[in-house]
């Protein structure tokens, strides 16, 4: 089996509601989702004067390659409603690979370790609380580590519906 930590956000509509349903697709089509974090609320990051996003990440244990996994992942958004209109605008539901066990992939469809996952509070603030000991290959430090370390300003507000 294969650990892959995912980043789930959703800046439009029902965001519990996409949040909700991508997990439960995940299950569906790349694998068993065995942990998940709390949703945190972040303003958008990249883009300003857009709805505030939820964000969460899960783990999920598959059989599927990494380039299968994207396939999953991008099948879910697209089910999902998902429209790819401005960069970094609003969406119903994007779904970002973290880590993929502990490889390191940089090609042009993806790159693993997603990179820019160390300077952004909204997906490290849901990754510690099911990857805090979890050493980034890339960076040779744990996501409790890089956390504490990351000065991203945009504040993250940790919720429960
Ligand atoms: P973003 O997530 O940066 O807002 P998109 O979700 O539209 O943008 O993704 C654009 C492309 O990023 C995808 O088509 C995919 O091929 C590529 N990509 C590269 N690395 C990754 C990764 N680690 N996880 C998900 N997509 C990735
Ligand atoms: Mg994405």
């Amino acid at each position: 089996m294969n650990n892959v930590y995912l980043s789930l956000g959703s800046n439009e509509g029902d965001r519990v509601k996409w949040l909700k349903k991508a997990v439960s697709f995940l299950g569906v089509y790349a694998g068993k989702v065995t942990e998940q974090s709390a949703y945190y609320e972040t303003k958008a990051w990249g883009l300003s004067g857009q709805p505030d996003f939820l964000n969460m990440c899960v783990l999920v244990k598959t059989i599927l390659p990494v380039t299968e996994m994207l396939e999953a992942i991008q099948k879910i958004e697209s089910k999902l409603g998902r429209q790819r209109v401005i960069k970094w605008g609003p969406r119903t539901l994007d779904i970002d690979i973290l880590f993929y066990n502990d490889i390191i992939l940089d090609t042009p469809e993806l790159v693993v370790p997603h990179p820019y996952l160390e300077q952004r509070k909204f997906v490290l603030a849901p990754l510690a609380e099911i990857a805090a000991d979890f050493t980034h290959p890339k960076l040779g430090r744990t996501v409790g580590e890089l956390l504490a370390a990351c000065d991203d300003e945009l504040e993250v507000k940790r919720v429960v519906f």
